[in-house]
């Protein structure tokens, strides 16, 4: 069974103790993965203040170079680490080629932007401009959703900014992460980049590190609290991208077909384990009938399996503890409402939970109002366009929304309407590394991607000369 090493201060190191990495589709331990203790921890974090200092002095150019590098070493090795993301996370293998080919579309579009002072003021008297240097260290800490994705898209911004960093991914997800642990070695200074590996055991000791200028989070909005809290010793600087409960609006005029087929897909990707999936879907009355049949009829078409074969269109969800929660949901579903498609979770091995719908449930079931992360559907039928946007509006959560609709000046009203980071028209869920990424509410704070999310890696710096 292969062995991964953690990197710290450019040596590939054995760790205190070793963790066993399950594949959620088969229950069988299929790698293990070195682990930290708070000693390593504190020689990662002194290791890369050290080594950002030099870095910081690099120029852009330099920068720029080594992570054009890595995007070729991801290239080069999609295949591979496409596949063990497979056995780690449980997607089908399309979905994990999808998620390696969006790293390298990360790093890329990053590496495309420039940290040119942005020029304020310039006239006789004054000339002022906004510069944007490092922070330090990073902190980067992981869910284990899009483990590999978001190692990357965290630790290029952060690099290219001139910082140094710690990658913390999830201990259920670890190892596509530590494949980067040697072409990280090879191509950037020694104790620019660790990865350390924890039993959700470090991450406070992490965010809460003295030397520590940054934590980069994604997870939930529970763990983000804490997060939020043992920052605040240092005042560190934040990006929080927590949990959503998005809902979906769906207006008599909606094309039926084209909003299934989109509905389907959003909800069910990586068997609804993403923080923008449709986790609530309001349907108009006139319209409930007809659209539960098409969505239904394209659940019971989702192939449900190991992500590696071939043919499986849905695999199983991720962990034990998302296993048994989502087995809770499927309880409450059958208590609540009616299940029009699955509604079984599949004994062992592995964590399989039947793509659900459920139709005839209300606001206040824990199905509509928490977030349920996997693959169970309500389908909530509304009367009046404001108390549905004002039910959408009813939680702690603003990460997406979505407004179908063939009327695109009503769609463009209600998109106001909604208390979410990103308002969708006519599908949900499609992102990428040029397009602003933040919540709203308790769903996080800061924001991703685009020029942003990368000078989200900078302390702003205000340079004001006086001409005379
Ligand atoms: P989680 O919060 O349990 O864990 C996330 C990470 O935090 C893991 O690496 C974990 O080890 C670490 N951690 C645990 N305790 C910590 C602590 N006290 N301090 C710091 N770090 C700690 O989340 P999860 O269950 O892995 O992921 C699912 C959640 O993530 C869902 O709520 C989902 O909506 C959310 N999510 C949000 C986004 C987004 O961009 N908004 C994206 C993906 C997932």
């Amino acid at each position: 069974m292969p062995d991964y090493p953690m990197l710290i201060n450019g040596e590939l190191v054995a760790g205190a103790k070793q963790l066993e990495v399950l594949n959620p589709a088969t229950g069988v331990v299929f790698a293990t993965v070195e682990r930290a203790d708070e000693k390593m921890l504190d020689a990662a974090v002194a290791a890369a203040a050290a080594a950002q200092v030099g870095w910081a002095a690099t120029s852009f150019d330099v920068r720029r170079a080594a992570l054009l590098k890595l995007a070729d070493f991801v290239e080069a090795n999609a295949a591979n680490i496409a596949r063990m993301l497979v056995m780690e996370q449980g997607k089908p293998l399309p979905q994990a080629e999808m998620e390696v080919g969006f790293a390298c579309q990360f790093i890329r579009y990053f590496v495309d932007q420039d940290l040119e002072p942005q020029l304020i003021q310039d006239d006789e008297q004054y000339h002022v401009e906004q510069r944007f240097k490092p922070l330090g260290v990073v902190a980067a800490i992981m869910p284990w959703n899009f483990p590999f994705m978001m190692a990357i898209y965290k630790l290029a911004p952060a690099l290219l900014m001139g910082n140094a960093v710690i990658l913390k991914p999830s201990p259920t997800t670890p190892v596509t992460t530590l494949m980067l642990a040697e072409p990280l070695r090879d191509l950037f200074p020694a104790g620019l980049v660790n990865i350390i590996i924890d039993q959700n055991d470090l991450g406070s000791a992490l965010s809460g590190h003295p030397q520590v200028a940054k934590v980069s989070f994604t997870g939930s909005t529970a763990t983000g609290r804490r997060v939020m809290e043992a920052a605040a010793s240092s005042l560190k600087r934040l990006t929080l991208e927590l949990g959503g409960n998005d809902a979906a609006i769906v207006l008599p005029d909606a094309d039926i077909d084209k909003t299934a087929d989109r509905a389907v897909s959003a909800a069910f990707f990586n068997a609804g384990q993403v923080c923008v999936a449709i986790k609530r879907l309001y349907v108009h009355r006139s319209i409930y009938e007809e659209m539960c049949e098409a969505l239904a009829i394209r659940v019971q078409d989702i192939i449900v399996g190991d992500g590696l074969e071939q043919g499986t269109t849905m695999g199983p969800v991720q962990n034990a503890q998302q296993y048994e929660k989502l087995t809770r949901y499927l309880e409450v579903a059958e208590r609540d409402g009616t299940i029009i498609a699955g509604g079984q979770r599949k004994e062992g091995p592995g964590y399989f939970i039947e793509p659900t719908l459920v139709r005839d449930i209300e606001d206040g079931s824990p199905l509509v109002d928490e977030e349920q992360f996997g693959p169970v559907l309500p389908i909530i039928a509304f009367d009046e366009v404001d108390d549905v946007i004002a039910r959408a509006n009813a939680s702690q959560y603003g990460l997406g929304g979505s407004v179908w609709t063939a009327d695109a000046d009503v769609a463009s009203s209600l998109a106001d309407r909604l208390d979410t980071g990103t308002v969708w028209i006519n599908h949900h869920l499609h992102f990428g590394p040029h397009i602003p990424f933040a919540g709203a509410k308790q769903s996080g704070i800061g924001s991703e991607f685009g020029r942003e999310g990368l000078l989200e890696f900078s302390q702003r710096s205000v340079v004001n000369r006086a001409k005379n």
